[in-house]
């Protein structure tokens, strides 16, 4: 049996019951053949039997008391997965599917996305098994309190960099932060994603939005073609959604349909300007149903229950969570004619999702290079912090189309060398996790 063969069993076998993990163990190995051939150092010193064990696991209880007084537990975790090339870095989830095998996908996912940015980034992720829909603001306040209460002594801004995700946006970012700060009596930036008054970075909500159309736009070059004229649709409206509706529209683009958990929205006129302002005003009045868009535009149709492959686009850009676009959507974008699709969200696709997709030679972008904006703008809004700086929009905005265009470039030229130009999944992994290994080897066996 193969290494790689022999590890994915491990895997397997060793961490029962954890189906996301295994999923995106399995994506990055089964593509890392020609580097560990080429390298038969990395299995001579176990590179991944390590990678693929977090270096720590923190799980905790966390209670918190509702509006009516009655008493909640819920269980959190921070999965400190990597440190090999800087302290872990990585977001906070807090929705009811977090659990372990969710949060270990995410920090593995992370280890390599933050080497490919090439700022000095560890990967990290954490959360919890609470809801915030339809939770009052002292509610959400007294949860994110309670939280902090225990992670504020694993994390520090040389050790531990959180930052938000689903369920956690700048609302809650300001609960932690602010908590933590009272704890440590410390003003540091051990967050990212803080409000601009307090230490955060111009840009970091729109980020992840804005460097996955960056790097769409590379592709794009790369063909010889351009974002404008090009009709887009993507699922989710939350911050990801906000950022890549903005961008598609600045670069040419049509974005005609977004998405909820009630269903989609499809506006053949493009949803732009006012468009997108009432897209963010309908999910920061915690609404996260996109029905009541129609009511608003009458140019839109609503179907319910529904997702948005199933309209010709030239480009599908998933941006809601893993597993979100499955087989059947797959081929229904194949069929209507999709030329490209990239991924914002974590692990959106499932792997016979990919299958279709290798199999129709559809431009594919992976999450861990395009969605990287996000933790790269973090990256520099910990900069900023330890510089004691502010940056203009412009100076970051620059920064991350650099970053971006940089992932872009290393992703295509990794998939080159290993003989599958064009191949961005394999590329991105290759490219990811050579970084890491190179610093775990020379770092000796720790
Ligand atoms: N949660 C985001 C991600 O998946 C951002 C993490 C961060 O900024 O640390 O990459």
């Amino acid at each position: 049996m193969s290494y790689i063969a022999s590890v994915l069993n491990f895997v397997k076998d060793r961490n029962p019951g954890e189906p996301e993990f295994h999923q995106a163990v399995s994506e990055v190995l089964l593509t890392l053949e020609p580097a560990i051939k080429a390298n038969p150092i990395y299995e001579k010193y176990s590179i991944l039997e390590r990678m693929v064990e977090p270096e720590r696991i923190i799980i905790f209880r966390v209670p918190w008391m509702d509006d009516q007084g009655k008493i909640h537990v819920q269980r959190a975790y921070r999965v400190q997965y990597n440190s090999a090339i800087g302290p872990y870095k990585g977001g906070i989830r807090f929705h009811p599917n977090v659990n372990l095998s969710v949060l270990k996908f995410l920090g593995f996912e992370q280890t390599f996305k933050n080497s490919l940015t090439t700022l000095p980034m560890g990967g990290g992720k954490g959360g919890a098994d609470f809801d915030p829909r339809g939770k009052s603001e002292a509610e959400v306040m007294r949860f994110c309190q309670s939280f902090m209460a225990e992670l504020y002594r694993h994390i520090g801004p040389n050790t531990d960099v959180p930052a938000g995700d689903i369920g956690v946006g700048a609302r809650e970012v300001g609960y932690m932060y602010g908590y933590y700060k009272k704890l440590v009596n410390d003003f540091t930036g051990v967050f990212t994603g803080k409000g601009l008054s307090f230490g955060g970075s111009l840009i970091r909500p729109e980020a992840t939005g804005f460097g996955v159309t960056y790097f769409a736009q590379e592709m794009l070059r790369k063909k010889g073609e351009e974002i404008a004229g090009k009709k887009f649709a993507i699922s989710g409206f939350g911050n990801v959604a906000w950022g890549l509706a903005q961008k598609i529209n600045d670069l040419g683009g049509k974005l005609i349909a977004i998405s909820g958990p009630d269903g989609f929205v499809l506006d053949e006129d493009g949803i732009s300007g006012e468009k997108v302002d009432y897209m963010v005003e309908l999910r920061n009045s915690g609404n996260d149903r996109v029905e009541d868009y129609v009511k608003k535009f009458s140019s839109a149709k609503f179907f319910a229950g529904r997702r948005p492959w199933e309209v010709p686009v030239d480009v599908a850009i998933p941006s809601a969570t893993q597993n979100e676009l499955d087989v059947a959507d797959a081929k229904n974008l194949v069929k209507n004619g999709c030329k490209m699709v990239v991924e914002a969200a974590n692990m959106p696709c499932t792997p016979e999702a990919l299958e279709v997709f290798r199999d129709a030679k559809i431009l594919f972008a992976p999450g861990k290079a395009a969605n990287a904006g996000g933790v790269a703008t973090s990256g520099l809004e910990m900069t900023q912090n330890s510089m004691r700086y502010n940056w203009s929009r412009e100076e970051v905005d620059e920064k991350l189309q650099s970053i971006m265009k940089g992932i872009h470039d290393s992703a295509y030229e990794a998939s080159e060398a290993n003989g599958a130009p064009g191949d961005y999944v394999l590329g991105a992994n290759i490219a990811g996790f050579t970084k890491v290994a190179e610093a775990m080897l020379a770092q000796g066996l720790i």
